[in-house]
């Protein structure tokens, strides 16, 4: 028999290969349908675009910018956007897998989606930013839409993103469509309590498993990685609620203080330096070094890829809380589990975010806003109504809370799926 030489697809970089293999594995313990197998380890569609953009010299600059729809099974596909010099086709895909998951996990009628550009928005201007924003979302608009896929901010996009992206969608249609992005400002039908969901999912998942690990949260110590969107606001409610926060870093460097750093501080003179280099509240400490401090949470809020094989066995901390998305390579998980490193995954720990966009995308539809003890209150209850089920089962089936998230995901949509049958 003649045997076929299989080509490996464009997308499939080290960190799409990452999402398969976590997927492979929880695929397996589910003794999933092989037909929906083949169909899940593969973008649903792609689109590469080319955004031209004269810059402030005058001069133009094309950027290589991506949409990727990973399912829509039950619903409109969702996934955020990302702005950083990383962003390849392999990287989207991922993010994108990652997202049906997530969705499907904390039971959201979305599939999953992501979107980015290959730039460096540190270095960019507004009115840079601005024009490569439209441009984008014209590139990509035969791909979007309210009921088709919605976009949100990730690493490098923001609020006023999401408003000119908003605005040339509707620029287009003719008429106002808040629906199309979440993630907002509250002016122009943005939900209350949207920035801050990320961070505030987290420490709903953080606070569940100090109960369940019979931890006191009182003065308990955490390391943060980022001090973006998520790292920034996971900070200040942990700050508020009376934890030490010892570490945090952003792209340049770190900080540390046994004692706990002052994180409103940090963030004003972020507001005034872009940068944390220079503040005088705590002592230098690089990102690796961040890692393996002495600490009870270690929450990773920036980048992928960062606990490794290699440094898996360094780490210190009792928890690790994931805001980043695949801050954990495959190969590190059965290290922290067999270490007794409690780990909160990324598809449960940080669906804080989409959850309150999904709210979001339902109070623009409906045209009726709720008030910010509505949003949290529900936030709250999906978060912890997660974590309960994922650990239900990581200790029924005992697996690593990993494993039985993703079980929980994959399940969910393979029943869709199946229900739906296959078209044609
Ligand atoms: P952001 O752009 O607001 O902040 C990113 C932070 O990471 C910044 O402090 C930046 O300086 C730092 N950083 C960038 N590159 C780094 C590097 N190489 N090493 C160390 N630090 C680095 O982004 P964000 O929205 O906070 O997103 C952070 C992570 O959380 C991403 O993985 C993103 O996909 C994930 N996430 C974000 C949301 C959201 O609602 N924004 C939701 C779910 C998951």
């Amino acid at each position: 028999m003649r045997k076929e030489k299989r080509v490996l697809p464009e997308y499939y970089t080290p960190i799409y290969q990452m999402a398969v293999t976590q997927f492979e594995r929880a695929a397996c313990k589910l003794d999933l349908d092989p037909n929906i197998w083949e169909r899940f380890v593969v973008p649903k569609r792609a689109l590469m675009v080319s955004v031209p953009v004269r810059m402030d010299d005058l001069s133009v600059k094309v950027f290589r910018g991506y949409r990727v729809h990973h399912d829509n099974t039950m619903g409109p596909s969702k996934g955020g956007i990302r702005y950083s010099p990383s962003v390849n086709l392999g990287e989207v895909c991922a993010l994108a897998m990652w997202m049906t998951w997530k969705c499907a996990l904390v039971g959201l009628p979305f599939g999953g989606a992501k979107g980015g550009i290959a730039c460096d928005p540190t270095v960019m201007s507004r009115n840079e930013l601005q024009k490569m924003t439209r441009r984008y979302t014209a590139e990509i608009i035969q791909m979007i839409g309210p009921d088709v896929d919605v976009v949100a901010p990730d690493m490098g996009t923001n609020e006023q993103i999401m408003a000119w992206f908003m605005d040339t969608y509707s620029q287009f249609k003719g008429y106002a469509v808040p629906e199309i992005a979440t993630g907002k400002p509250i002016s122009i039908g943005g939900s209350v309590g949207r920035t801050e969901a990320t961070g505030k999912g987290l420490v709903f998942v953080i606070m569940e498993a100090f109960k369940y690990l019979k931890i006191d949260p009182d003065k308990k110590s955490v390391a943060i990685q980022g001090f973006g969107n998520v790292g920034f606001h996971t900070a200040r409610l942990l700050y508020e609620a009376g934890c030490r926060v010892v570490a945090v870093s952003d792209v340049k460097s770190g900080l540390y203080n046994k004692d706990g750093l002052d994180i409103p501080a940090i963030n004003e003179y972020i507001k005034k330096n872009k940068f944390m280099e220079g503040f005088k509240g705590g002592d230098h400490i690089s990102n690796e070094d961040l890692l393996e401090i002495h600490c009870d949470v270690l929450i990773p809020a920036a980048i992928s890829e960062q606990i490794t094989e290699e440094n898996a066995g360094r780490l210190k901390c009792r928890i690790v809380c994931e805001g980043a998305n695949g801050p954990t390579r495959p190969e590190a998980d059965p290290i922290l589990n067999e270490r007794g490193i409690f780990l909160i995954p990324d598809v449960l720990a940080n669906s804080g975010g989409v959850t309150v966009s999904y709210f979001e995308w339902v109070q623009g539809l409906q045209r009726l806003f709720w008030k910010e003890k509505e949003v949290y209150e529900q936030l709250g209850e999906v978060m912890r109504s997660a974590f309960r089920n994922v650990l239900e089962l990581s200790l029924s089936r005992n697996v690593d809370m990993r494993m039985a998230a993703l079980m929980l995901g994959i399940n969910k949509i393979s029943e869709a799926k199946l229900a739906r049958g296959l078209f044609p």
